[in-house]
């Protein structure tokens, strides 16, 4: 599977549903962990952290309700979106979905294509590069659709690689990610590769920015890993 796709996470304890909605979501380009009841959802959002997660509300177990608010409420996973899919339609219940911090609701019975554009809704804001758009910081810039780069107007040639860890960072300036982190996120979860590979790419991204002349863009926080800016 190609890394850097953005993930979705389906909670839903219908099969029927849940195939539905894989198949679509996989048809947009997205990695997709399903998950058939609260326990399951909880424990892929620890091990594998989705960048989306299609919640149904009426859950054996765990409800969805209960899932939204603990997803919300730990720091490490509350920039995940949640969005609620529910049967219920008053406008108590809908407001009640909000208030445990839903990013967006959707009722039951739903329009899978309506789901599928409120789902890259969500991912313009949380991974912009992923969904095509223009990211640009101190200069440099990249174009998510064309996937040019260039620094201060110059071109810049990056390896797939190299491209991948460059919008990882324009997706999130200045934040520290972990070698473990960048691997996930560039070569994807499944593949085994020594935490010294993200070394040398770091490398070569770094010469590839510097191509043109100016300061080196990429912080080397150390024992941790590396930050843009
Ligand atoms: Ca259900």
């Amino acid at each position: 599977m190609p890394p850097n796709q953005p993930t979705v996470l389906i909670v839903e304890d219908e099969h029927a549903q849940r195939e539905i909605l894989a198949y679509n979501l996989k048809a947009e380009g997205y990695r997709v962990i399903n998950a058939a009841d609260g326990d399951e959802a909880l424990l892929y959002l620890d091990e594998q952290p989705p960048d989306v997660v299609v919640l149904d509300w009426m859950l054996p177990g765990v409800s969805g309700i209960e899932i939204c608010r603990r997803i919300k409420m730990r720091n490490q996973s509350s920039n995940i979106s949640v969005i609620m899919l529910s049967a219920r339609c008053e406008e108590s219940d809908r407001i009640h979905g909000l208030e445990t911090g839903a990013d967006d609701y959707v009722i039951k019975p739903y329009s899978v294509n309506e789901l599928m554009v409120r789902v890259r809704n969500q991912l313009r804001r949380t991974r912009p590069a992923a969904t095509g758009q223009r990211l640009e910081f101190d200069g440099i810039v990249l174009d998510g659709e064309t996937h040019r780069v260039t620094r201060n107007g110059q071109e810049l040639r990056l390896g797939p690689i190299e491209f991948r860890i460059l919008s990882t960072f324009l997706e999130k300036p200045r934040r520290v990610w972990t070698r473990e982190q960048l691997l996930d996120r560039v070569w994807g979860r499944n593949i085994y590769v020594d935490t010294r590979t993200v070394d040398v790419h770091i490398g070569r991204l770094r010469k590839a920015l510097r191509k043109h002349g100016g300061k080196d863009p990429v912080r080397t926080v150390r024992g941790t890993g590396y930050a843009l800016g």
